[in-house]
């Protein structure tokens, strides 16, 4: 059998520049190539249209095309093309006072270009904030099996799915994992509550097993996305950000996916109360994907360990490009566009009028679990009900392939399930007409009763 590299090697250009447009969730099918996006919905280059049912890499929040953000970015770039944020500039400023508006507490912001580097951003400023506060031993980092924190190495160390590692092990030291809330397939037994709390108390026997001392930061989605969208009961985040406090765990909570209405709530955590999270990273719908741009928010106390004079104490983490004003700017229209035109509570109602229509599936022999908040809803396929055996992969792409050749892409998910990668990914722009919804729903159901 050739390698991969054998095989790009011997490809024609036009072939190579398919296969580097592959498309992510179905990387056995060569990817089309895209030419123009307007709302949900982009064209390829044979004039096809398709709508974009993942929202690109779960980023489009606002959908393809809207010319007030193009305009922002291109007047942003004839004012001050580029300038460092070793120093300051106002788009930067003006994004960092409205994230901690957003956040509804007094929070500071490292901007950055991506989720992956938004998160490393939070562990450094995590294991610093501990050596300046008293507590050099702190430095372990915690986060759940299945979660997904991004592609660069302590990233990576801290994404709990072994298929995304195991070519690149070994990874950072110092990263522990923990069973999620996956009440589908918990060890545990009793309502979703309960087996959920169980996943806590695993938080909490850890810390205890490696010295409290010893663990710097617990890192979680609200609702893990790319592992399988794992939604827990809120007791569950209220629990596991009680326990963070009383052990001096500063919760880090990668808003990267949920950020910006995806869920019905600006965050993710604002579908609980008492849970203020230490540090809330942010990147895909904080542009909309218009731009990259990623943003590490911490709460002031923890800046404040950052600005004791007389020592070097302060963040030595540099990025040239982090926080590029046009970023910036396109930052600041795009949530001035979600604010506007109330976003947060369209998805909320729309995600429980329309999406939730997809809920009867439940009733279908390969459906095992439908989970949903707002418009983030994974489909668990099985081969059976009983045995919760995942539905094969061959079939998982059948399903994917006949909703493309009807024009709308899905995605699909959950790689560390032994045998399966069997969650269907449903997560549109958040800007989707109704008929846009309707049609994700006639579509994938009736792919669904045809299989
Ligand atoms: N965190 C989460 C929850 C993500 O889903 C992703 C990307 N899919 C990242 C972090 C990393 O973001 P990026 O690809 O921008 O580095």
């Amino acid at each position: 059998m050739k390698s991969e590299i054998e095989m790009k090697s011997s490809m024609t250009e036009k072939e190579s520049r398919l296969w580097n447009a592959m498309h992510r969730f179905n990387p056995d099918e060569k990817g089309m190539v895209a030419v123009s996006g307007e709302g949900s919905w982009f064209k390829d280059e044979n004039g096809k249209e398709y709508l974009d049912g993942v929202s690109g890499l779960w980023c489009l929040n606002l959908g393809y095309g809207r010319q007030e953000i193009v305009d922002a970015a291109a007047e942003q770039m004839k004012k001050l093309s580029y300038f460092p944020l070793t120093m300051n500039h106002q788009p930067a400023i003006r994004l960092a006072e409205k994230i901690s508006d957003l956040l509804e507490a007094e929070y500071q912001t490292f901007f950055s270009n991506s989720g992956s580097e938004a998160n490393e951003t939070a562990f450094k400023i995590a294991r610093q904030y501990h050596i300046q506060t008293g507590n050099p031993g702190k430095y372990k980092f915690i986060s759940r099996y299945r979660a997904y924190h991004g592609s660069t190495m302590g990233a990576m160390s801290a994404t709990a799915q072994a298929i995304r590692r195991v070519k690149y092990d070994p990874s950072a030291p110092g990263f522990l994992h923990v069973a999620p809330p996956y009440s589908y397939r918990s060890l545990y037994s009793g309502n979703q509550e309960e087996k959920d709390l169980r996943a806590a108390d695993e938080l909490e026997e850890m810390i205890k097993w490696e010295g409290e001392e010893t663990i710097a930061a617990f890192i979680m989605e609200p609702f893990i996305s790319g592992g399988g969208v794992i939604i827990p009961s809120m007791k569950y985040i209220q629990r596991v950000a009680e326990i963070c406090r009383e052990k001096n765990v500063l919760l880090i909570m990668d808003e990267v996916v949920s950020g910006f209405g995806r869920t019905g709530k600006m965050f993710g955590f604002m579908h609980t109360s008492n849970v203020q999270p230490d540090i809330v990273t942010m990147a895909k719908g904080l542009t909309s994907g218009y731009l990259p741009l990623g943003a590490t928010a911490v709460k002031a106390e923890i800046y404040e360990a950052f600005k004791k004079e007389g020592k070097d104490n302060h963040l030595r983490h540099v990025s040239t490009y982090g926080g590029h004003p046009a970023a910036c700017a396109v930052g600041l229209k795009n949530i001035e566009i979600i604010e506007k035109e109330n976003i947060v509570g369209r998805v909320d109602a729309l995600g429980q009028s329309k999406l939730k229509i997809l809920h009867d599936l439940k009733n279908h022999a390969n459906v095992g679990e439908v989970r949903q908040i707002g418009f983030l809803l994974g489909l668990e396929m099985v081969e059976n009900k009983e045995t919760k055996v995942p539905l094969s992969d061959a079939k998982m792409n059948e399903i994917i392939s006949s909703c493309k050749q009807k024009g709308l892409i899905i995605g699909k998910n959950g790689d560390t399930v032994p045998g399966g990668n069997n969650i269907l990914i449903i997560a549109p722009p958040l800007t989707s007409t109704e008929e846009d919804l309707d049609f994700i729903n006639e579509t994938v159901s009736s792919v669904i009763h045809h299989m």
